[in-house]
């Protein structure tokens, strides 16, 4: 069943999909960018190998220019934005060099309670994230300014890093309210760009979120599933696709359309059976894990995936030992 459920997706999409597809917008979610780190989204030379191969079969852009091409439809080559979440040191050290290198933008949504250090929003997320305190090292606001400066958009990520969809109304508004607050006391220029923590429809963000977000005066918000965007989709729902040590293989499916199926199961499949804020279906880890292991860096749960997340949730549920902790550090 793991094999045919596979070859369902995968080459229903090869063979269905792609051949039809005459435009391509994509954005993609990557998250640490590290040679050892635990939860690395790719080796430097693996984000490297994906830059590369961007470069030479797409057009690059930031992800507000995405967002406007997909209303356009563009032909020819695909348009793809690259973003960065949670806000590692490591962004600045290994990823905006290659960027640099290649001359491609990208933008970094983050979290500003990891930025300001406040002690229990790093602990929280270090129980999160099962990282050793010395793997979580936050960008520094002089990094995100040079980085600025040379191009590369930011975007808020919440203040500590909550599943938005299970806070009360008054403390989502604070969640994504003060992050921006600080954002552009910071850095001198407004916030525009957000993207939700976890990030799965209907699980991590709800229509209520949305309404928070716009009225906070954010344009845009980026959440997590597995297709390009349409130019029905709105500017707060925007698809991504997590990297989780894909190949250049994955990638090149996931921008060809190839993927854009099980985007359609995340979006469409009976709630039993697609994943929930229980978790997804054992079977759908190995389909992930199946479909990212060309290049599986070998980690059993890729961080921040749709999959890590539900992991996260469940967590949260009070199957683990993280505190929820909405709260956390609003004062700054
Ligand atoms: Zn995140």
């Amino acid at each position: 069943m793991r094999k045919w459920l596979r070859r369902l997706f995968v080459e229903l999409g090869r063979r269905v999909v792609v051949p039809r597809v005459s435009s391509r917008v994509v954005v993609l979610c990557y998250h640490s960018i590290h040679p050892t780190g635990s939860f690395r989204s790719a080796t430097p030379a693996l984000f490297s190998q994906h830059l590369s191969w961007l470069k030479q079969h797409c057009t690059i852009v930031h992800l507000q220019a995405a967002v406007r091409a997909a209303s356009l439809s563009p032909a020819g080559q695909p348009v793809v934005a690259i973003t960065f979440d949670d806000g590692f040191a490591d962004n600045y050290e290994y990823a905006f060099p290659l960027l640099r290198e290649h001359g491609v933008p990208a933008t970094f949504f983050l979290t500003v309670g990891l930025l300001e250090r406040n002690p229990v929003v790093l602990e929280r997320l270090r129980t999160l994230w099962g990282a050793h305190a010395s793997e979580l090292r936050p960008l520094e606001w002089p990094a995100v300014r040079e980085m600025q400066r040379a191009g590369m958009e930011v975007g808020a990520h919440t203040y500590s890093h909550p599943n938005l969809a299970r806070l009360d109304r008054r403390t989502a508004e604070l969640e994504v309210r003060r992050p921006k607050d600080i954002m552009e006391h910071r850095l001198g220029v407004p916030v525009r760009l957000m993207a939700y923590p976890f990030g799965k429809p209907h699980c991590d963000f709800t229509r209520e979120t949305v309404d928070v977000v716009s009225g906070a005066g954010y344009e845009y918000a980026a959440a997590v599933t597995w297709r390009g965007i349409r130019a029905s989709d709105s500017p707060f729902r925007i698809p991504r696709f997590t990297c989780s040590g894909d190949s250049v293989c994955t990638l090149r499916d996931q921008v060809s359309g190839a993927w854009d199926l099980l985007g359609a199961w995340q979006e469409w499949a009976p709630r039993g059976v697609r994943w929930s804020a229980k978790g997804p279906p054992a079977w759908w880890a190995d389909v992930v894990h199946e479909l990212g292991a060309g290049g599986a860096i070998g980690r059993d749960v890729p961080h921040g995936s749709n999959l890590e997340a539900s992991r996260l949730d469940g967590e949260r549920e009070g199957r683990g030992q993280a505190p929820e902790g909405p709260a956390v550090g609003l004062r700054l």
